[in-house]
């Protein structure tokens, strides 16, 4: 007899994209020729730039001759890249070895597989609302979770407090969905809490590259003593629009110590046991857009998106719609209005002006009543999706 992981029969099914598809699909067959706008999207639409694809075309030049042919790889990522990304936190200031840089296909992977070198007797704190993989990845394990509750009373940027207790805790910032962003003193209390009680924080940085204040912190490690207690995440996928590519990167400092071990040293084991790198034409694509040329072009993308997240902005900031996010972030999350639940507005956006977004619900618990749109539609549509959103709300 074959004994199944029983944690999976405690996930619950996601039905939000499925759900979203149905209802549009529906409200077309009823409505055909309608043109709906799809302001929901969380995945980029620009393509990669320039510099990335010249790099990845000499890459693949490279792959067909016997001299440049490159087999495996390093499990953790070329030096190249490696270095690069080393450079890329030099300029803000933040010291890193590059062995405490992990290069990967991506965050998600990364912040499912770390699990494996944290016991499953932690005690874990995830924020609510945010992205699901955190507390799927640790109902797959059996962890215990608690959640720390965002709401419209702390911006969305909820705190630790006297009923704080964890050993993990996730901090997504910007987060998704809410694109509220921790202030460096709020993060400096969440690293105090971590040192103080021995706890590790699992920091997803992939939305940095839209922080745009300069007040704001891009990296955990822009906070003293984060290298004592927090392991990073980040990502190409939305700063170079490498969703569809795969390459990312978490940070292991060489200073995290828990229950005697070196997190780095673990962390090393499981990907050189597990995982065998990412290929060679990506790690080229990736270290082009750490270069000078490929930097200025994904900022020109950002910047495309981040025009979209204005024009979303300003039509609330006129509704008089209270919203997080937008501002260095490419999500915006919306309060329902006349105090409609998630889904109930999602019907009435799609009905009464063709626009379609992702109901708050989908997110955790406090999402009912919250709405997400995002800004990585085209700006003609956001301006469209905008005078409709207004026109039906005014
Ligand atoms: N972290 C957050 C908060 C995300 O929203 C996403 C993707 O939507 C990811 C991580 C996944 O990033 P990647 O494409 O690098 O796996």
């Amino acid at each position: 007899m074959v004994y199944i992981n029983k944690n999976y029969t405690n996930l619950t099914e996601n039905y939000l994209f499925s759900e979203i598809a149905r209802k549009i699909s529906e409200y077309s067959a009823r409505n055909p020729g309608t043109d709906i706008i799809k302001m929901g999207i969380g995945d980029v639409t620009l393509p990669l730039c320039d510099e990335a694809i010249r790099a990845m075309t000499r890459a693949v030049s490279e792959m067909g001759k016997a001299e440049t042919f490159h087999g495996y790889g390093p499990e953790q990522g070329y030096d190249f890249l490696r270095q690069k990304i080393r450079s890329y936190y030099a300029d803000r200031k933040i010291q890193l070895d590059e062995d405490e840089i992990f290069v990967s296909d991506g965050a998600k992977s990364d912040l499912g597989n770390i699990l494996d070198i944290f016991g499953k007797e932690n005690r874990v704190l995830i924020p609510d609302p945010v992205y699901p993989v955190y507390v799927d990845t640790n109902i797959m394990d059996g962890r215990s979770i608690s959640f720390a509750d965002a709401d419209r009373e702390n911006n969305f940027l909820p705190m630790p407090n006297e009923n704080t207790h964890a050993e993990l805790i996730y901090i997504c910032s910007p987060n998704n969905p809410t694109g509220a962003v921790y202030s460096r003193s709020q993060l400096k209390s969440w690293v105090d809490f971590a040192l103080q009680n021995g706890s590790v924080i699992l920091f997803d940085a992939a939305y940095e590259s839209f922080v745009s204040s300069p007040d704001l912190p891009r990296s955990i490690y822009e906070i003293e003593g984060a290298k004592y207690c927090a392991v990073e995440f980040c990502s190409l996928s939305k700063t170079a629009g490498f969703t569809g590519t795969r390459c990312g990167y978490t940070i292991v400092p060489k200073s995290l110590v828990f229950d005697k071990y070196r997190l780095n040293k673990l962390w090393l084991r499981r990907q050189t046991t597990k995982f065998n790198g990412v290929s060679y034409i990506v790690q080229r694509g990736a270290e082009a857009v750490f270069g000078e040329t490929g930097q200025k072009q994904i900022k020109a993308n950002i910047d495309y998106y981040r025009e979209n997240a204005k024009l979303i902005t300003s039509a609330l900031d006129k509704l008089g719609i209270y919203y997080t996010g937008g501002k260095n972030s490419p999500y915006i999350w919306m309060e329902c209005p006349d105090g409609m639940n998630s889904w109930q507005f999602f019907d009435c956006l799609l009905s009464g002006a063709n626009v379609v977004g992702t109901p708050g619900s989908g997110f955790g618990k406090n999402g009912e009543g919250f709405f997400r749109l995002t800004a990585f539609s085209t700006n003609e549509k956001t301006a469209e999706a905008m005078e409709r959103l207004s026109g039906l709300l005014a």
